[in-house]
């Protein structure tokens, strides 16, 4: 098939770029290079199209589009420290760039994976986070929320045209990581605790540390999105795609400095120093995998040790 992969050029698309190519796919990736780069398609390069572009470009995303058997929509403004600091851009690329791939699918019948985020809950205590629950959400003033709102305005607009015929479905990540995660850290708290601790810098835990999150192998986000995308039985539906194991944040830093033997310690930093005034955190998030497992017989299955023991093979190769 011919596949467009937006946000190929990403940490989590670019795996799916070297899965596709694989499974001998025509791949086309759409990326403007933003929070990916080159270096993550080394893998596959000469096998894959790139194209420079942003999907607020409804030309470009219309031409690649209309050239395509099935689309992949994952570019998006992503990670919370870039939503807090530019929340007008990451609204725009999150809104009217999702709407601009979204209908392009809608105009040349195109069959569309969209990829969402768990943060699509909020803050909701209800646990373990199941697809049709409900969405839970803090004031319009605090910009974190923005992300929730444009991804749900998204999911939102493809459920509405799949009434009338689009064929799509839906992966909401929890809290992905591994290679090709972004050293800088720009959101994830794995990529944080690990250039922190290689470094012998302190390892920032936000807040008390007892917020948990449910750590996501890449090899597993993308199994589950590949799946959700290829398999019909998977149209119409929206999966949570993570693993369900729940770890606190102060677990998760005794983990990373024990496996990279760093000398750092932790450090405990307000979430008002790191976000700013009035940022309000999820404290827990699990996600509902029953879903997945019916429809799609996927099951994320790489444990949090052994997927840092990954990332951290290929963090000691690439940061060298
Ligand atoms: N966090 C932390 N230290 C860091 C980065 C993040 O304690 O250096 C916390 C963050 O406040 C949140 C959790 O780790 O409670 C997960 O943060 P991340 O930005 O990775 O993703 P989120 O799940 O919040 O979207």
């Amino acid at each position: 098939m011919r596949v467009l992969v937006t946000g190929g050029a990403g940490y989590i698309g670019s795996h799916l770029v070297d899965r596709l190519v694989a499974l001998r796919h025509e791949v086309t990736v759409l990326d403007n290079l933003s929070t990916g780069n080159l270096a993550n398609l080394d893998q596959s390069r000469g096998q894959v199209r790139m194209v420079e572009n942003t999907i607020l470009n409804d030309r470009v995303v219309d031409k690649l589009v209309r050239r395509a058997d099935t689309v992949f929509h994952l570019a998006a403004g992503v990670g919370v420290g870039n939503i807090v600091k530019d929340p007008l851009g990451a609204l725009r690329t999150n809104t009217r760039g999702a709407e601009n791939v979204i209908e392009a699918c809608v105009k040349h019948e195109r069959r569309l994976l969209l990829a969402s985020t768990s943060e699509i809950y909020g803050k909701t205590s209800k646990m373990p986070m199941s697809e049709d629950d409900d969405r839970v959400l803090g004031s319009t003033t605090v910009a974190r929320w923005g992300y929730s709102t444009a991804k749900a305005i998204d999911e939102h607009l493809a459920l509405a045209y799949a009434q009338h015929g689009l064929r799509m479905s839906v992966v909401r990540y929890f809290n992905s990581f591994g290679p090709r995660i972004d050293s800088r850290g720009y959101g994830s708290v794995v990529a944080n605790m690990l250039r922190q601790a290689l470094a012998n810098e302190p390892l920032t835990v936000h807040g008390d540390g007892t917020q948990t999150r449910c750590f996501t192998y890449v090899g597993d986000t993308v199994e589950g999105t590949l799946r959700a995308g290829l398999d019909s039985r998977a149209e119409g539906v929206i999966f949570n795609v993570g693993n369900d194991r729940e770890t606190t944040i102060n677990d998760l830093a005794a983990l990373i400095i024990e496996m990279t033997g760093s000398r750092s310690v932790v450090q405990r930093v307000s979430y008002e120093e790191r976000y700013g005034k009035g940022f309000e955190d999820t404290k827990r998030r699990v996600p509902d995998v029953r879903r997945a497992a019916e429809v799609l017989g996927f099951r994320a299955g790489v444990e949090l040790r052994d997927g840092l023991e990954r990332t951290l093979q290929w963090w000691r190769l690439t940061h060298r």
